[in-house]
């Protein structure tokens, strides 16, 4: 199979059909050996059937249907672990990220690359809130982060069989796929495209869903705040040196209540080390975490010989196969 198409739906009844017309449409050229998988993630309206019956119009379309509601990320990682293609597509349900540029990363695809993903050049119908706080978790995630997760991308992207095997690869339960895409490796280029507004139905992302995400992201891609403790400590001891020599002064240069620089001293050198060995296990839990992610360390992009892990290679379109009428 050349293609697969993988689409996360929550509530999207009213998105699904217009979804489907849009996608089928510009799969055109690959329909011969393609599916586009739509993972239903435990919706409560008539998600599930609009599925069904998107499934009954065109063969090509296949439904998943999570047990329970279990987000974004989890209900994307199902639909990317039925794929079959050689290459993957994935997207929203609603429709912001328009399925036309297709063409166009598949294109980036026959160049070598692993991972064309869409980067948001501007996003229309979205709250002045919603932009501002999207714009500051990508600068502040990747000031913190150890892996560089390109800015303003979200889950729309063309990705290589090897590429998403790696993904696959990697046992975690909280997902960033994004980040996992990025941490992953290989070739990887960005797209620009301009995010259109929801086709139908509202953001599935309230406020406290945004932040979950942020935090999952956080945690999953940087110990830093943990070892955020040694930092201080440092910075605490130095202010004890700095004290001490106040203190000194101060004992033989005026007359200091009896007392007084010992509690000084001693309060601020025992919250210096009490930082310290917070820090110290903080290192320890860091790293404890990361092994407990059990992630692959490495994945091969090239071997000499035989036995490399398939390159992308070139997709030749089937030239379009008019209706006999
Ligand atoms: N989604 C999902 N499970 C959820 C929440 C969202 O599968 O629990 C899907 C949703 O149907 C959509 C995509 O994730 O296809 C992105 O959600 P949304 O458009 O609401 O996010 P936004 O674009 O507002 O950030
Ligand atoms: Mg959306």
């Amino acid at each position: 199979m050349q293609l697969s198409v993988v689409v996360p739906c929550y509530n999207e009844e009213e998105s699904v059909p217009l979804l489907v017309e849009r996608l089928v449409q510009a799969i055109e050229p690959w329909a011969q050996d393609a599916e586009i998988i739509l993972a239903d993630d435990g919706s409560s309206d008539g998600t599930w059937a609009a599925i069904e019956a998107a499934h009954a119009r065109h063969p090509v379309v296949r439904g998943i249907r999570l047990s329970a509601n279990r987000g974004h990320q989890v209900a994307l990682t199902a639909g990317l672990e039925a794929a079959r293609g050689a290459r993957i597509f994935m997207l929203d349900a609603d429709l912001q990220d328009p399925p036309e540029i297709l063409p166009d990363m598949m294109m980036m695809m026959d160049r070598g690359y692993d991972v064309v993903y869409g980067r948001r050049a501007e996003r229309q119908g979205e709250t002045l809130f919603k932009k501002a706080t999207a714009f500051l978790f990508y600068r502040f995630l990747n000031t913190l982060s150890d892996v560089d997760i390109p800015k303003d991308t979200g889950d729309f992207r063309l990705v290589s069989r090897r590429a998403l095997d790696a993904v696959l690869a990697m046992p975690e339960r909280a997902r960033f796929i994004r980040g996992m895409f990025a941490w992953a490796g290989f070739k990887q280029i960005g797209l620009e495209y301009v995010r259109d507004a929801r086709v139908a139905g509202e953001t599935k992302y309230p406020f406290r869903a945004m932040l979950r995400f942020a935090t999952d992201a956080l945690t999953g891609f940087s110990t830093k705040p943990l070892k955020m403790a040694t930092r201080l400590a440092f910075l605490s001891l130095y202010v004890t040196f700095l004290m001490a020599v106040y203190v000194f002064l101060s004992l033989i240069l005026y007359n200091t209540a009896p007392g007084w620089a010992s509690m000084l001293l001693a309060l601020s050198f025992f919250s210096g080390i009490q930082l310290l060995t917070l820090g110290i296990m903080g290192e320890y839990i860091g790293r404890l975490y990361m092994e407990s992610k059990q992630r692959p360390m490495y994945f091969l992009s090239e071997e000499t010989g035989e036995g490399a892990p398939a390159e992308p290679v070139k997709i030749e379109p089937a030239p379009l196969r008019k209706e006999a009428s």
